[in-house]
């Protein structure tokens, strides 16, 4: 059975994107694999939170996770702050790491562009903490997006590093998981490749959305002014509302506007108004038990605790070992 580790950053609610995208994977990967999700509290300090903040988010995700299917009987679903092992680890895989390196990682460079003002160590080393949420549990899988894999060569490379700086054999070499076919992007409202959180607000749609939210979000989906000739290529605007179709309509709605389109009688106005139906149909059920669990503290406790214990177990045993091979020794 393979040991397959992934986290997701508590920075808010989780949209349609962050489903399809991830935790619909997750859910059928822990069904064969031995998986530990984290909710990586720890990364996200990078950008400051408040204390309240911190918690709500992490709360969030948490309620978020469970009522997409995550179970916590199957596989190990924690809080990365509740591991102090994974602290420990990325302090020992620094002294390895290579400013240098750091430097040169496509993510670094981009937070320089985008937030001059807050270049901090955290964001530097953010390669290596994330190296040691996967080696932590000697991961042979990761989950990753075409924007993570430079982290999970990196983590190869310090998890390879170790190996060779004490001629061990004792961290496997990750590899990503393939998703096969089930890579999906999920595109903005916004007409943006992407739906991001960190986009404008109504350019995704948040798991947790009302009905009256996702219709006023998706009525002013960005568009164009109709198909002058359905043989010109679609705007990004309107591809992403077909696109959206495909992935919560039925077919045959898919069709009748695929075939409105072609003639040239296609209202946009319309085919809004069934998109917006046919994902609130989708969102209900989900929205409903993040509403249930989100008041059910006791249960989160639960799951936050049996969570943390079966990830310290396996964190503990590798600390122990990689302390031994450093030279740590107790007298
Ligand atoms: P983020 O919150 O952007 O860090 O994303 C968390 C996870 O959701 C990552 O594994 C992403 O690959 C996935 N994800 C985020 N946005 C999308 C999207 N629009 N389509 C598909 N997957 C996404």
């Amino acid at each position: 059975m393979d040991i397959v580790v992934s986290g997701i950053r508590p920075t808010g609610n989780l949209h349609l994107g962050n489903y399809f995208g991830a935790l619909k994977s997750f859910v059928k990967m822990q069904e064969e694999n031995h998986c530990y999700f984290f909710i990586a509290d720890y990364h996200s300090l990078t950008t400051h939170p408040t204390p309240a903040d911190l918690h709500g988010n992490v709360k969030t995700v948490l309620v978020e996770f469970l009522a997409c299917g995550l179970d916590p009987e199957k596989a190990t679903l924690y809080i990365q702050s509740d591991l102090p092992e994974t602290a420990e680890l990325y302090l020992l895989l620094n002294m390895n790491a290579y400013v240098g390196e750091l430097e040169r990682c496509t993510s670094f460079k981009e937070k320089i562009r985008t937030q001059p003002q807050n270049v901090n160590a955290g964001l530097l080393t953010y390669p290596t903490l994330m190296a040691a949420d996967i080696i932590i549990h000697r991961a042979h899988k990761v989950p990753v997006g075409k924007d993570q894999e430079q982290h999970l060569e990196m983590t190869r490379t310090f998890a390879n590093r170790f190996n060779r700086v004490y001629s061990v054999d004792y961290f496997p070499e990750p590899v990503a998981y393939n998703f096969g076919e089930n890579l999906v992007k999920i595109p903005g409202l916004d007409g943006s490749l992407k739906m991001s959180k960190s986009d404008n607000e109504n350019s995704s749609i948040f798991l947790a959305d009302t009905p009256e939210v996702i219709r006023k979000k998706v009525m002013k989906a960005v568009t164009d002014s109709g198909p002058a000739n359905p043989n010109n290529p679609r705007s990004q605007g309107v591809v992403n509302l077909f696109s959206l179709m495909s992935y919560f309509s039925s077919p045959d709605t898919l069709k009748h506007f695929e075939d409105s389109y072609q003639s040239g009688t296609i209202r946009y106005g319309d085919m809004k108004k069934q998109l917006a139906e046919d994902i609130i149909l989708f969102t209900s059920p989900l929205r409903e038990k993040i509403m249930m669990l989100a008041a059910d503290e006791v249960y989160l406790k639960k799951v936050a605790s049996m969570g943390a214990e079966k990830a310290r177990a396996s964190a503990a045993k590798t600390i122990r070992e990689v302390r031994e091979i450093i030279g740590f020794k107790p007298f």
